[in-house]
């Protein structure tokens, strides 16, 4: 009681922040106005002298087209930070774009409180650079939570109880599956193959099938447009892919349909779809009874490939939705521990001032 009334006064001085700092996608999310910020995890720098060009969706635009002197960087490698500097001058970035924000009125004198998630089974050290590039970056109080277990809140599930729950989170970096019960992960697997690998493999059918030479990005335009997981999941689409020929060097055009996009991901569809099951395996059975009943959420931008539930439910003999706007799952999760000062003592797991 005492601590909700503290809580809500110091509140009116700061900003309590929930943070997403994805390979893929950073978002932030202001307690009690919503998600202020959506943009890829990237940032454009001047080659020689280190400056900062341009952040988020901006730099995202020059991946794969910046001139010698520029090079872009995406400070986050399969979910962990990666290029410290430029992690947390994004992070500064976007923080400061919350705290200038007009329409988050009044504005607060104090620097925020974060919750930030961290893929499960991080090094110390990497957890660490995490809470470094966010208090450089302007916050005050750090609390660190994992990223499935803020997933599990952000979609709703019971994490409190001792039925279980499972989430899987499929990312640019990384695909994360866990079992939740009682307030804490049973079992977690974190694999470094997700969205990205969709993407190279897309790039390597282009080169076999056609000797097309496409980069990364447009690759995942065409994941994004018209992939599909398996062969019997929703209507065939088509797509150009745009490159450069390999034996004649010049530009080609070469169309690819949703089957082609989805034997191009089976192999690391397959990777996931692996985790998934050997994670149900390794969980105490008496949960997975529960498990048969609860069934399994997905989230993740991963997620969002059609089929992908039914693969899941397929590889797993389980109940699977995906999360209704799944890409938020983690951020949402993130801000919710702040209303509940007891579910922040006990899901997050440091604290650094
Ligand atoms: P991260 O948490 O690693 O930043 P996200 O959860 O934001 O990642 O998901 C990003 C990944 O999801 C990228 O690989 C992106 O290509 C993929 N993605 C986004 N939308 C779709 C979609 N509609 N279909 C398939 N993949 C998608
Ligand atoms: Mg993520």
């Amino acid at each position: 009681m005492a601590w909700d009334i503290i809580n809500k006064i110091w509140s009116c001085f700061t900003h309590d922040l929930g943070i997403d700092l994805g390979t893929a996608n950073t978002l932030v999310l202001v307690r009690g106005k919503g998600i202020v910020i959506r943009e890829p995890s990237a940032v454009v720098q001047h080659r020689k002298t280190k400056k900062v060009i341009a952040i988020g969706r901006e730099a995202k635009q020059m991946v794969g087209k910046t001139p010698n002197s520029l090079m872009a960087v995406q400070p986050l490698r399969d979910g962990v930070i990666s290029e410290f500097d430029i992690a947390e001058a994004m992070l500064r970035f976007f923080i400061r774009k919350v705290h200038q924000n007009p329409q988050l009125f009044p504005p607060k004198i104090s620097r925020p409180r974060v919750v930030i998630g961290v893929p499960y089974g991080v090094t110390e050290v990497e957890k660490k650079a995490v809470v470094d590039a966010v208090i450089r970056g302007g916050a005050r109080e750090v609390f660190l939570i994992d990223e499935p277990m803020a997933a599990a809140i952000g979609v709703g599930l019971p994490i409190e109880d001792a039925s279980g729950s499972m989430i899987v989170d499929i990312g640019g970096g990384t695909s994360e599956m866990a079992v939740i019960s009682l307030g804490g992960i049973v079992n977690c697997r974190s694999v470094r193959v997700a969205g990205n690998k969709m993407d190279e493999g897309i790039v390597e059918w282009a080169k076999k099938k056609s000797n097309l030479l496409i980069g990364q990005g447009t690759a995942e335009r065409a994941k994004i447009a018209v992939g599909r997981v398996g062969n019997n999941s929703g209507p065939v689409k088509e797509i150009a892919l745009r490159g450069r020929d390999l034996i004649s060097g010049l530009p080609k055009e070469v169309r690819i349909n949703s089957s082609d996009v989805a034997e191009a991901i089976q192999p690391t569809v397959r990777v996931i779809l692996e985790n998934i099951k050997q994670t149900v395996e390794e969980t105490p059975p008496e949960l997975v009874s529960d498990l048969m009943q609860t069934g399994v959420v997905l989230a993740g931008g991963g997620s969002l490939l059609s089929g992908m539930p039914e693969a899941v439910a397929d590889a797993t003999q389980m109940p699977v939705v995906r999360a209704e706007d799944p890409q938020t799952a983690v951020v949402r999760g993130c801000g919710y521990v702040f209303e509940k000062p007891d579910l922040l003592k006990k899901v997050t797991f440091s604290k650094w001032w």
